[in-house]
């Protein structure tokens, strides 16, 4: 996926990405609201369509497309699992771009900025764009590939019924998944890695791991960089037996 121009090394903002993830982690919970909540007046939802191409950034175009091939690709790939009889498949129901803090909530709470989050209250997922794009201009196409999988995870885990004792069993379970949907989607076929999508990966991971000071047991955490690649990996190559799920 993607060209090769479009890869950078890690720049300046790489404080950023680990920054954020970690600070707020994945949402999940909350009861009572169906919808995404949006003050007035309504947005549109995408970003303002620009093209940046200095120093051979990617436009936001571009950046859109992948969101939405990605989105569309987990989709796709976790309707097939959910074959079996008795079972049945219901996406998730919204992807929700947003740019402010407090311009989308999850059941009545207002979600940070600098974030990407699952939200289980109105089974949406919802995500900053303009730290996406950062992230994506930083990292490469693959890093959105495995947030967005990463995100999905979640949906489908509270399809599923799991429970946890702690947060960081679901985090890492996440990224198994979410490696288990790449490394799966590579393999059938439905998915075509090119020549660093991988290296894109290990450093996504390692951007948004925890810092190593953080308490495993603690409410967010989700697991330092090692912890979260041998996950994601362990997903990526042996698929969803090796995550846990049952
Ligand atoms: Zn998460």
């Amino acid at each position: 996926m993607g060209d090769r121009a479009r890869r950078r090394g890690r720049g300046p903002i790489a404080g950023l990405v680990v920054a954020a993830l970690v600070a707020a982690g994945c949402m999940a919970g909350g009861v009572d609201q169906g919808e995404p909540q949006r003050p007035a007046p309504p947005r549109s939802g995408q970003p303002e369509s620009q093209t940046t191409r200095a120093d051979g950034t990617t436009s936001v175009a571009e950046f859109q497309r992948d969101i939405q091939d990605a989105v569309r690709l987990a989709e796709q790939y976790w309707a097939q699992q959910f074959r079996a009889p008795g079972q049945r498949f219901t996406p998730i129901r919204r992807v929700v771009p947003y740019s402010r803090e407090g311009e989308v909530a999850c059941a009545g709470q207002g979600l940070p900025r600098n974030n990407a989050v699952y939200c289980s209250a109105g089974d949406f997922i919802a995500y900053d764009v303009n730290w996406s794009v950062a992230a994506f201009r930083q990292i490469g196409d693959a890093f959105l590939f495995y947030l967005l999988g990463h995100e999905y995870a979640h949906g489908m885990q509270v399809r599923l019924g799991g429970r946890y004792d702690f947060t960081i069993q679901q985090e890492l379970q996440a990224d198994c998944m979410a490696g288990a949907y790449l490394g799966d989607s590579v393999r059938s076929g439905a998915l075509e890695l090119e020549d660093g999508d991988l290296e894109e990966f290990r450093e996504g991971l390692l951007a948004v791991g925890d810092d190593p000071d953080q308490p495993w047991f603690a409410e967010g955490s989700h697991g330092t960089a090692e912890q979260r690649s041998d996950s994601f990996f362990r997903g990526y190559e042996k698929s969803l037996g090796a995550c846990g799920l049952r």
